[in-house]
């Protein structure tokens, strides 16, 4: 069964190497981290408070009630037709929560199918803490954007990097990439992190990013992330979503 928090769309990707592109989102509920240090605060349908990221209630299971459960694949092919443009195929982008948590599930892997072979750009946001089998032709053809956690996330360093997972992930696809999120503050440390988790996978791109689920919070950190890669040599991604709605959501 796939649990969906949402199915939004079309509007543009946010960020990561594709930032700007026409896509319809379909979030996926689940998580394996909490990322608790992104200190996103919410209260949890019995009235709990806690932090985590912006995605809390895709990420959180007290959320579940939410959930749209989806037994078969076409309903999620049918419920994003509604969304769709008539005149062109947006890019489908599979994110959560933890998407990969569904990896093993058949109906998962059908939709993937699905939409690679009717040449749909597919993009898997995920944070490749999970080891997958990638042994399908149409798999090899998803652009993975891989937000790997830092400190910063308050998660261990042995639950949120797996260098096994991404290894596979960045010989066995074609398209991919890295996804680090700093704010001012962790910049120092952040530094000789990201280069301890380079130093143990393959060569891939590296994109980092504001911390922030505001504008404001945003325009504290981007200009010293713009220093930081431009000193190192990584790709800067804005959060465009959140510069243009804020914390809007679904848009
Ligand atoms: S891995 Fe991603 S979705 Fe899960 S808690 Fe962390 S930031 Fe949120």
């Amino acid at each position: 069964m796939l649990e969906i928090t949402e199915i939004f769309g079309p509007t543009i990707q946010g960020e990561g190497k594709k930032l700007g592109s026409p896509s319809i989102f379909i979030r996926f509920g689940k998580c394996n981290l909490s990322c608790k240090g992104f200190e996103v605060e919410y209260t949890t349908p019995s009235g709990e408070k806690k932090y985590s990221c912006d995605s809390y209630y895709a990420a959180d299971s007290q959320f579940k009630e939410y959930w749209t459960k989806y037994e078969n694949f076409e309903e999620i092919i049918n419920e994003v037709k509604k969304f769709e443009p008539k005149n062109y195929k947006p890019d489908i982008v599979i994110t959560g929560g933890e998407p990969l948590l569904y990896w093993r599930d058949d109906e998962f892997q059908k939709l993937l199918e699905y939409y690679i072979n009717n040449f749909y750009n597919v993009t898997i946001e995920t944070n490749a803490t999970i080891n997958i089998d990638i042994n399908k032709e149409y798999q090899k053809k998803i652009l993975f954007s891989m937000s790997v956690k830092l400190s910063n996330s308050a998660e261990s360093l042995k639950k949120r990097v797996n260098p096994k997972a991404l290894t596979n992930i960045i010989q066995n696809i074609d398209d991919k990439y890295l996804k680090f999120v700093l704010s001012k503050e962790c910049i120092d440390t952040s530094k000789d992190e990201i280069e301890s988790i380079l130093k143990q996978i393959p060569h891939v791109n590296v994109y980092l990013m504001p911390m922030g689920d505001t504008i404001e919070t945003l325009n504290l950190n981007s200009e010293a992330v713009i220093d930081f890669a431009v000193e190192n040599g990584y790709l800067y991604s804005d959060r465009l979503h959140i510069r243009i709605w804020n914390d809007k959501r679904g848009v």
